[in-house]
């Protein structure tokens, strides 16, 4: 990666958004991506393309990837693709890089996606036939983001040879790269280190890119670490844990992406990443949703005297 350690892949915009009831203006969105893009972010998820009655604070997902692609051409702009038809409008709007989500417990994905694993596999290859049919270069990189990898609200454990089983799948079926997501804050250091390296063995260290942490239960970026000694390079996070968790009222749900940049830059991993920039950013956030719980450690407590980021 271009002189920095480590990408943090801001998906507030898309994941915090997604469970908040009060629709942020489309205006301050961009003010808000701007912002994060200000301050070094590189890759944001800035939507999702699910039909907007079932998701009305995300059905402006295609005009902001037209905005923010044309102020931002630098920018990796990602979206979530439930399905083939998500996937031709990310398409269409420009949109740099696709994740489709895929449970690995088979009662989630009926209940949150509605469609059985054999359902989601004829999206994907949907998706992959829509993808090869462009010239090479202009081919979205093309993610399988396998959620509740680490357990599940419904199902309780989730036996990890069969996500590695379907991270095997999604790559055989041509997906570019795997993600791990522990939707429900379940997982614990010990477990991403085994988990990670298990699908690292089955699919290549080069594809399974991507962790997708939650801090629910306060092991967020004890899990990041436990990433970060398989060789796991790309973690999501969300500017404020915005969107908090839905299982439990008063938790941050995603790991906070100011915390997240000073581990990182602490520890001497390079995020290209300013914390006074995400603080300007997370004044915009907040100007925007006045009500709406934002958490992160170090937001409230400020900067150690002498911290200094990683050169
Ligand atoms: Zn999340």
């Amino acid at each position: 990666m271009d002189g920095i350690d480590v990408l943090v892949s801001e998906v507030g915009p898309r994941d915090g958004l997604q469970s908040i009831a009060p629709i942020m203006p489309t205006a301050a969105k961009l003010a808000w991506i701007d912002a994060l893009v200000a301050a070094g972010l590189r890759e944001i998820e800035v939507g999702s393309f699910v039909p907007a009655q079932l998701l009305p604070q995300l059905a402006d997902t295609g005009e902001v990837v037209r905005s923010v692609k044309a102020r931002h051409p630098g920018l990796h702009v990602a979206v979530l693709v439930p399905n083939a038809k998500g996937a031709e409008a990310a398409l269409a709007a420009g949109a740099d890089k696709l994740t489709l989500p895929l449970s690995a417990s088979e009662t989630h994905s009926r209940k949150n996606l509605r469609r059985t694993h054999a359902q989601v596999f004829e999206e994907v290859q949907r998706i992959v036939d829509l993808l090869s049919a462009l010239p090479e270069g202009k081919r979205p990189q093309f993610e399988g983001a396998v959620s509740t990898a680490f357990g599940c609200t419904l199902e309780g454990a989730v036996p990890q040879s069969k996500v590695v089983a379907l991270a095997e799948k999604l790559v055989a079926l041509g997906c570019d790269e795997v993600g791990l997501s522990d939707t429900s804050g379940y997982a614990n250091p010990a477990q991403v280190r085994r988990l990670v390296t298990a699908v690292q063995g089955a699919i290549g260290a080069e594809r399974m890119t991507g962790l997708h942490l939650h801090n629910t239960r306060g092991l967020g970026l004890a899990n990041v670490v436990a990433g970060l000694e398989v060789g796991v390079t790309t973690f999501d996070s969300s500017q404020g844990g915005l969107g908090g968790c839905p299982f439990a009222p008063g938790a941050s749900g995603n790991i906070v992406t100011e915390d997240l940049v000073f581990m990182l830059e602490a520890m001497g991993l390079r995020t290209g990443i300013d914390l006074d920039g995400l603080a300007r950013a997370r004044a915009i956030l907040r100007a925007a949703l006045p009500d709406e719980p934002l958490y992160g450690f170090v937001p409230d407590a400020g900067l150690p005297l002498g911290f200094e980021r990683a050169a």
